[in-house]
């Protein structure tokens, strides 16, 4: 056994069986062995690769749609532009890079604020953004950001926070948890918490036993802290993920290695945990605080913003080998049995604003 699982067996031995969301979050950010506080996981060479990661065009366009979030919210100066979880730094440098040459004025006037837990990427982002002539500063978490116009955005954040898991038995909806089977190893079981059957999604009366059920009071939360600080001081937010639109059951927290699936209870702390995002409650907790939301496939997102015309302006110049690649690249990212459908935009701002590219209002 690794040095952290027998660490949360130890634990589960003393005290008793931990939820799934415990579980994930020892996993991911245990400070001494957790998977994003020790290890380099994206890229080629590691677990898995985002979309900042396919092309250096998804940063480009995000940048796009901030110059034109901006504009549609009136140009307010000065102003944050803040990224949550930022990885390797590749987003916000192909943003930062795309605005400074889409708009210099907005550039002059923008801060820009990396919220990362981890001092070792908030080096590599440093790294990254250095060569930039932009004002950046990191926080360590999001009650640090001063109190102005923020306009957010994350990639591959919400799916990274911990959920809850139900399952349904005989005596009702139970916890999911961790426990430990008869040989001393990790093993899921029905815990003795039940849930309130209002926030069950339609359909789960008839759901078969072992149906399961996630809930994530911590992506809610996140999430409101966010639409506070906007309802507070003026922005809007755009928040990429994988995840689902409407409500629904399924088990879909997965652990991946080396770019394949790995069991998720086999090895905490070398494996990435995920669950899909539930784009329905975090649009509702941004709702809560008064705010619009909008939602869209990632593919529709990105066409919209001028994918397909940036492929072609950046393969104008190059040889038909870089063409082809853009042309993947672009694919990867917009095709429905690829990145295009699965993933999800959700943009927030102040309710009937009209922030691009809809052209309807967010309710
Ligand atoms: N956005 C990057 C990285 C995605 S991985 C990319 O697209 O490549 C998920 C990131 O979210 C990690 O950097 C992790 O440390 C960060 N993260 C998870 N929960 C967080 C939280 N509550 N606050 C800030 N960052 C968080």
């Amino acid at each position: 056994m690794s040095g952290l699982k027998e660490r949360i067996a130890r634990l589960i031995g003393q005290t008793g069986p931990i939820s799934v969301a415990d579980y994930m979050a020892v996993c991911l950010f245990d400070p001494q062995a957790g998977y994003y506080t020790t290890r380099e996981p994206f890229g080629a060479a590691g677990d898995f690769t985002t979309a900042p990661e396919v092309s250096q065009m998804f940063g480009e366009l995000i940048g796009v749609w901030a110059v034109s979030a901006w504009r549609a919210l009136g140009a307010p100066a000065p102003f944050l532009l803040v990224e949550i979880g930022p990885g390797r730094g590749t987003l916000m440098a192909d943003m930062a890079r795309t605005i400074s040459k889409l708009d210099p004025v907005m550039a002059g006037q923008m801060d820009i604020a990396m919220v990362e837990a981890s001092p070792r990427l908030a080096a590599i982002q440093r790294a990254a953004l250095a060569a930039f002539p932009v004002r950046a500063r990191w926080f360590a978490a999001l009650d640090e950001l001063p109190e102005m116009t923020a306009v957010f955005v994350a990639n591959e954040l919400f799916d990274a926070v911990p959920v809850r898991q139900f399952v349904k038995t005989g005596s009702g909806w139970r916890e999911r948890v961790v426990g430990l089977d008869a040989d001393g190893g990790l093993a899921f079981m029905a815990g003795a918490a039940g849930l309130d059957p209002a926030l069950l999604p339609p359909g789960a009366d008839d759901a078969p036993e072992g149906a399961i059920c996630e809930l994530s009071p911590a992506r809610s939360a996140l999430m409101a802290t966010i639409a506070a600080h906007i309802a507070g001081h003026g922005g809007a937010g755009l928040f990429i993920d994988y995840g689902y639109g409407q409500p629904a059951l399924g088990d879909s927290l997965q652990a991946v290695r080396a770019h394949a699936y790995a069991h998720v209870l086999d090895e905490p702390g070398a494996t990435d945990l995920t669950a899909h995002v539930d784009f329905h409650a975090l649009a509702g907790a941004a709702r809560a605080h008064g705010l619009g939301a909008g939602l869209a496939s990632q593919g529709a997102f990105l066409l919209a913003m001028g994918l397909a015309e940036r492929a072609d302006a950046l393969g104008a110049k190059a040889d038909g080998a870089v063409r082809e690649r853009l042309r993947g690249e672009a694919e990867r990212l917009t095709a429905p049995e690829e990145m295009g459908a699965l993933f999800k935009v959700l943009m927030v701002g102040p309710a009937g604003a009209v922030l691009p590219p809809s052209a309807a209002a967010l309710t």
